[in-house]
């Protein structure tokens, strides 16, 4: 049995023009097409990337299914097919769930009825219960079969095979918009780190608050294009970062961010839904491998120890206000003569100023680590000198 493939997107619309043909097989006095879905699946599409490797770029959903019509019979005799003959050669429209002997593919535009040869557009090959076939051409097919009404034969032979090349308008999938498609996460992401060296990256939040496109619009607009390709480093990068992630989120308590971005890099398919929270993982990326190489330059140790109160010596190297539901509380981030990191939550501000280095008695809270840096928690800091 032939089978064809539409795209699940497309279903419900296929589905709804077989119906709009079978409200004219009923006219016709004829029984409706039926659609049997045979299977669902995904198939993916390949792309050559800049490292020689093929790559997923996409997956695409289709529905696989087959046609079936009751033929209306004259006299025993049932359409087969249509044969269009053109300059080209002949044009086989062979009527869905039949089979056409290979010796219609050549025949020339004959009518076995009145034994002539014509200029002919089209001609009807018909099949009896023994399975012997005639060409007819379309004038004599009411000769032929001694009955005033072929009408719902030849009729309904169209309407079969125009289910049959709607099946092909439904497989099309550049008739597929952005929010129907889903994308293989490695064929978008290097898009993304692409994106980012070129316009800096944009969160999604920040560009419906002040403006702008986001990394992961830009991002999917280049990767539709196909005006530029990413470099190999974007490839890599990709690879490793969603490695990088998949590790990081092997941890209890996951966010709901965090949670979306498992399915995202566990599936490695992404849909239009998704891009942002796909975009971002890039991101952190780029900020993780940034720490990795501040950290690596001045490694950072502990000092103190937790839970005593000592006096340091620290450099204020930035302050962070942070708006939180105790009020307001001022990040400040220190370091000491070795390069050594410590950071204090204070609530009433500080006179310190940055850039400035200060004898500082504390209490040490926690020997902690932050984005893979050790730092030490400090409480309580009053400059003693
Ligand atoms: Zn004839």
């Amino acid at each position: 049995m032939k089978t064809y493939k539409i795209l699940k997107a497309r279903y419900h619309n296929f589905f709804r023009q077989v119906n709009l043909l079978n409200k004219r097989a009923k006219k016709l006095g004829c029984e409706s097409i039926t659609v049997n879905v045979i299977r669902e699946y995904q198939e993916p599409h390949k792309r050559t990337n800049l490292a020689g490797k093929e790559v997923v770029v996409e997956y695409l959903s289709y529905v696989e299914i087959s046609l079936t019509g009751q033929s209306p019979k004259l006299n025993g005799w049932e359409v087969l097919a249509i044969l269009s003959h053109t300059k080209q050669g002949n044009l086989l429209r062979v009527v869905p769930g039949k089979s056409l002997p290979t010796e219609y593919r050549t025949r020339e535009a004959m009518c076995d009825h009145c034994n002539t040869k014509r200029y002919r557009t089209d001609t009807y090959v018909l099949q009896n219960e023994k399975g012997e076939t005639v060409q007819v051409g379309s004038k004599c097919l009411r000769d032929f079969l001694g009955h005033a009404s072929v009408e719902a034969l030849a009729k309904y032979a169209e309407l079969l095979l125009s289910a049959e090349s709607k099946t092909g308008e439904c497989s099309d999938e550049g008739t597929l918009s952005h929010s129907e498609r889903s994308f293989n996460l490695l064929g978008y992401l290097p898009f993304v780190s692409l994106a980012i060296e070129q316009y800096g990256w944009l969160p999604r939040s920040a560009a419906r608050a002040n403006g702008g496109s986001p990394t992961a619009d830009v991002a999917f607009g280049l990767m539709m294009e196909r005006k530029e390709t990413p470099s190999l480093n974007d490839i890599e990068k990709s690879y490793s970062a969603i490695e990088w992630t998949r590790e990081a989120l092997k941890k209890d308590n996951l966010s709901d961010y965090e949670f979306n971005l498992k399915q995202i890099v566990d599936s490695e398919i992404v849909d239009y839904r998704g891009f942002g929270f796909a975009a971002s993982i890039i991101s952190y990326y780029n900020k993780a491998m940034q720490t990795k190489v501040e950290a690596s330059v001045t490694p950072s140790e502990h000092f103190g120890t937790e839970g005593k109160r000592e006096v340091f010596t620290l450099k204020l190297l930035k302050t962070i206000d942070i708006e939180g539901s105790y009020g307001l509380t001022t990040l400040h981030k220190f370091e000491d003569e070795k390069g050594n990191k410590a950071i204090w939550f204070s609530s009433n501000g500080s006179d310190m100023e940055i850039g400035q280095t200060y004898k500082v008695k504390a209490t040490v809270k926690k020997h902690d680590v932050y984005k893979e840096v050790k730092q030490t928690n400090l409480s309580r800091c009053v400059v003693v000198q």
